[in-house]
């Protein structure tokens, strides 16, 4: 009976207006009283649309054109261009930042963020400075078509943030292109979580909503470099915190809570290599995602909303530049690649107390959690790492997203007979559930030795590059967010793919 009600009552708490009653917002969410000169504030309702955006970049272009500069670098899929915002001296050695906003396009405070960030570095003398210091470039609305009807996917339908790995979404390709040939020190993509989830119903007296102002999500995946870990938890996040302290803004690492066999459980922080967090980091720079609480908020708390982004993207390009010589040389060290590649992993399982806020009676309090923890994974399954792959040349899908995803492809100048290690599948099957409009292929494969004759032109994957780190988390074919699981090949053609593991130079 209890649970009925709770249910009623949540249901007639979200279709009300904002997901935040009055009250919750009085009391943990007051919104900040501050001048924010983004097109959505000369109106009362909704959001900037994409044609005010394009106005106040280019209006601030017209102030400006020694510091700012636009390049459009590809079309969403109704047509619209997709401006990347580049600040500070593009020519210098300074360190290298990307931030990026509207990946999903119904968390607005991503997008006002960066406008506001576009703005200020140019407009306030205070932050102006930050520009002599750093080499910027800013992708506010990456989702444009998503944007324009506040919804979360691209206008196909698909989500852009689990397309990391199949690139099947021009918004995707143009991204991943233009970031890879900015090439940051440092990535971050702005993004809002939900604070009521379903799931949440069952906690408190009436259900609970997270408390969390902003969460930092970044990569425990195993076959990132470990570096990248160490620096987010050692440099940029005691930076970000002491300024959230400040302003008393409440922040987490990034919890998502499941639904499981009638049961809850939270995973926090990332693997998966197909959303960005993992993705950057895999390509050896320090990544990092910001969950801003807001998604079903509408524009309650907006500017704390918006103020939380700045504020961090602000912190990050501190830290970034005050540790430069530290980064730079942390990314120096992730070239230096370890023996083995990680296959499979568990998440370590810890029982936690999550503080949350019951929604009935406004108080915070612990709730008794499951946390399955992406930052502390264990190696389960591991093989050598090769020191190329070598891919059929009729495979030119693979090599085209390999490159998509920045890394460089060489090819046999003559035909070699080569000693290599193959894939045999033991097991295979397709997961039941549908996934960005397919089913994955689940296989399990063992490793044959093989001595095969490559003909000129075959593909060669050299692993000693700066982002081969990816190459292992496509080409694997038992890999979570892989080119097999994710359907750009099919189970018979990881026969095309091979792993060459001897010294000798190809
Ligand atoms: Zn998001």
């Amino acid at each position: 009976m209890r649970c009925k009600f709770s249910i009623l009552f949540f249901l007639f708490f979200i279709s009300i207006n904002s997901q935040d009653s009055k009250k919750i917002t009085e009391i943990f969410f007051y919104d900040f009283d501050i001048e924010i000169p983004t097109p959505a504030f000369d109106k009362k309702k909704g959001f900037t649309k994409y044609d005010e955006m394009i106005a106040f970049l280019d209006n601030l272009k017209a102030n400006f054109p020694e510091k700012i500069s636009i390049k459009y670098i590809g079309k969403s899929q109704k047509g619209k261009e997709i401006p990347m915002v580049f600040l500070g001296n593009q020519k210098s050695p300074l360190i290298k930042t990307c931030f990026m906003g509207g990946l999903h396009g119904n968390e607005p405070a991503g997008t006002e963020g960066m406008l506001l960030l576009i703005n200020n570095l140019l407009n306030v003398d205070s932050i102006a400075k930050i520009l002599d210091k750093v080499n910027l470039a800013i992708i506010p609305m990456a989702n444009i078509d998503g944007y324009e009807k506040q919804s979360r996917y691209a206008n196909n339908g698909q989500d852009l943030n689990r397309d990391h790995t199949k690139l099947t979404n021009p918004e995707m390709i143009a991204i991943k292109k233009a970031i890879n040939n900015f090439s940051p020190d440092l990535m971050v993509d702005f993004h809002e979580y939900k604070p009521y989830r379903v799931d949440f119903v069952k906690f408190g007296e009436y259900g609970t909503t997270s408390m969390f102002d902003c969460m930092f999500l970044y990569s425990g995946n195993l076959n990132v470099c470990p570096l990248i870990k160490q620096t987010i938890e050692s440099k940029f996040i005691p930076d970000a915190t002491k300024k959230l302290d400040f302003y008393k803004l409440k922040y987490h690492n990034y919890l998502s809570s499941k639904h499981k066999n009638n049961k809850i459980y939270f995973n926090l922080g990332s693997v998966s290599p197909r959303s960005s967090a993992t993705s950057f980091a895999l390509s050896n720079c320090i990544s990092l995602l910001m969950e801003v609480r807001g998604v079903g908020l509408k524009r309650d708390s907006f500017k704390r909303r918006i103020f939380t982004t700045y504020l961090l993207a602000n912190s990050f390009l501190k830290t970034a530049i005050n540790q430069s010589t530290y980064i730079r040389n942390e990314i120096k060290n992730c070239n230096a690649f370890p023996e083995e590649i990680v296959i499979k992993y568990k998440k370590e399982k810890i029982p936690y107390k999550l503080n949350m806020i019951d929604v009935y009676n406004h108080k915070v309090i612990p709730v008794d959690i499951l946390l399955y923890s992406g930052l502390n994974c264990k190696k389960e399954i591991t093989r050598k790492r090769p020191n190329y792959y070598i891919i059929h040349k009729d495979l030119n899908i693979v090599a085209s997203k390999l490159n998509i995803l920045g890394l460089n492809i060489d090819t046999l100048k003559y035909d070699e007979l080569l000693n290599v290690e193959s894939y045999e599948i033991i097991s295979q099957s397709k997961a039941p559930q549908i996934f960005q409009g397919f089913h994955e292929n689940i296989v399990t494969t063992k490793i044959v030795n093989k001595e095969i004759t490559f003909e000129k032109g075959t593909y060669i994957i050299p692993m000693n590059q700066k982002r081969s780190n990816l190459a292992v988390e496509t080409l694997e074919p038992e890999m979570l967010s892989g080119f097999l699981r994710f359907n750009v090949i099919q189970p018979h053609e990881i026969s095309k793919i091979h792993r060459y593991t001897l010294n000798k130079e190809l």
